[in-house]
């Protein structure tokens, strides 16, 4: 293949250095990654721990609010609100909240699924 003076089908050193299998991390800018990954394993490993940080907090925050409101009801009905009756619908409540988070965790991926359909045949 000879060199064309007008540029055409010349093949340049430059592409080569675009060969390369790796390429920085994009979240740190510090560690490199394979080309086919999004971040490195450190900021991977980072976001799960951010994510479990925040669903530990929504946990808490809705047992809390169930906690309330069954304490209120308790109140309504006379029932003993003690700190053992306390305890005990922290401990009631814990359980709702978890059971909840299991029945959404469960159908949650098929209400997804739905839903995508729904949009499928409203798109036509
Ligand atoms: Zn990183």
């Amino acid at each position: 293949m000879g060199i064309q003076v007008d540029g055409n089908n010349n093949r340049v050193a430059g592409r080569d250095y675009y060969e390369n299998k790796i390429k920085p991390c994009p979240r740190c800018e510090i560690r490199v990654i394979d080309r086919e990954k999004n971040v490195c394993n450190h900021c991977y490993s980072e976001e799960r721990g951010m994510e479990a940080k925040g669903l530990l907090a929504l946990f808490g925050i809705c047992v809390w609010l169930v906690t309330s409101q069954l304490h209120e009801w308790r109140i309504e009905r006379g029932l003993p609100v003690g700190i053992e009756g306390l305890m005990e619908t922290m401990a009631i409540s814990a359980g709702l909240v978890f059971g909840a988070a299991a029945l959404i965790w469960f159908f949650l991926p098929i209400a997804f699924e739905i839903l995508a359909e729904w949009l499928k045949s409203r798109r036509g």
